[in-house]
């Protein structure tokens, strides 16, 4: 399926951004997006669409919400004000370090690197880790995916398939573990994966997944939106690149990260918030209406819970979410839910969606 790019993460980049992001959390936290926020949506016709198509009928437009990292308090409180809101619900891909406090981090060995490392750091003092659970509890209950976005944030382009099953393994550790301590996440709903850095060699990921019990990824890159398809008994959704009006219809990957090193190779400008949230908006909505009219494949929007720039791309993601998810015949829900969608209709139909051209901007 589409063309897949090694991706080039830095992580003293993000280190740095980690370091700016709880202060920049501290100014933003209480700010909102530019447009005011739509009236709740009624829930009771919330899964009409969960059926068979009929014939010729067209499939709902899906968009998928992600967010990695899932560690940041004023982001879960934010995303889970507005998803009620917005009848929508998201994915979070969990960093399995921010279950553990500090004091923890010897629990942690990332293949290849000594016991007590992590490119993000760990989950803060304990007082941190329980609201992180409470955040995590309020998500499963109002309907959030939780995923894995594995444990210490490495770009891992060689792990073996048994370096990233000891990573998937730690993983369900920690969410074991921090059942103990509250944590009402069941370790046995955690179905998909999305890689640190979009990096790995996805046959040894894949069947390290298959071996605990996931069943799709959300790390490789599509030119243009296509629909998911199965690698290995693993449902592969890739995340688009699209053209992005703001810096010469380049193509770009839908990914935060991504789009902040293609508008200003990803320097910390806290005054380009508002241009950057317009610019990645713009690229939301191109990619949305290309969809809508094209081969209506589920649309995916891949963020961190982290404020890069000033936090334009939350603010951008949280504005496209409160506008696009109330529109007709769009469904902002998860990842396993779609599979459900797409396992409930005929395979001659699904097959034929597939064959559609990918949506381009
Ligand atoms: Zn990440």
């Amino acid at each position: 399926m589409g063309a897949r790019r090694a991706r080039n993460w830095r992580p003293i980049t993000l280190g740095a951004a980690l370091i700016v992001t709880f202060v920049v959390l501290l100014v933003i936290g209480t700010q909102k997006p530019e447009d005011s926020r739509p009236a709740p949506v009624a829930s009771a016709t919330a899964q009409d669409w969960m059926r068979k198509l009929a014939p010729g009928e067209r499939p709902p437009q899906f968009v998928l919400f992600s967010f990695d990292g899932a560690g940041a308090h004023d982001q879960w409180q934010r995303l889970l004000d507005l998803a009620g809101r917005s009848n929508a619900k998201f994915t979070a891909f969990l960093s399995g370090v921010y279950l553990l406090a500090d004091d923890q981090r010897k629990q942690y060995t990332a293949p290849g690197h000594p016991a007590g490392q992590s490119s993000i750091s760990f989950g803060g003092s304990p007082d941190q880790v329980r609201t992180r659970i409470a955040d995590l509890n309020a998500a499963a209950k109002a309907g959030i995916e939780i995923g894995t976005h594995y444990n210490g944030h490495y770009c891992s382009q060689r792990w073996t398939t048994q370096q990233w099953q000891s990573e998937l393994q730690q993983f369900f550790q920690f969410v074991d573990q921090a059942g103990v301590q509250g944590l009402k996440v069941d370790s046995a709903a955690i179905k998909g994966s999305r890689l640190p850095c979009l990096e790995g060699k996805f046959d040894a990921v894949f069947d390290a997944m298959k071996s605990r019990g996931l069943t799709y990824d959300s790390s490789q890159v599509s030119d243009g939106v296509l629909w998911p398809a199965k690698e290995k008994d693993i449902w592969e959704f890739a995340l688009p690149m699209v053209r992005m009006p703001a810096v010469n219809n380049k193509k770009v990957t839908m990914v935060d990260y991504q789009i902040w090193d293609a508008l200003n190779r990803s320097k910390d400008d806290k005054t380009k918030r508002d241009e950057f949230a317009r610019a990645t908006l713009e690229v939301y909505r191109a990619a949305y209406d290309a969809t809508l009219r094209g081969n209506r494949a589920p649309l995916l929007i891949g963020n961190h819970f982290l404020d890069w720039a000033g936090g334009g791309f939350g603010v951008a993601a949280e504005q496209f979410m409160a506008e696009v998810c109330v529109k007709p015949e769009t469904v902002c829900t998860t990842f396993s839910d779609v599979i459900r969608w797409m396992e409930a209709q005929d395979p001659a139909v699904l097959e034929q969606l597939r064959k559609l051209p990918a949506a381009q901007t």
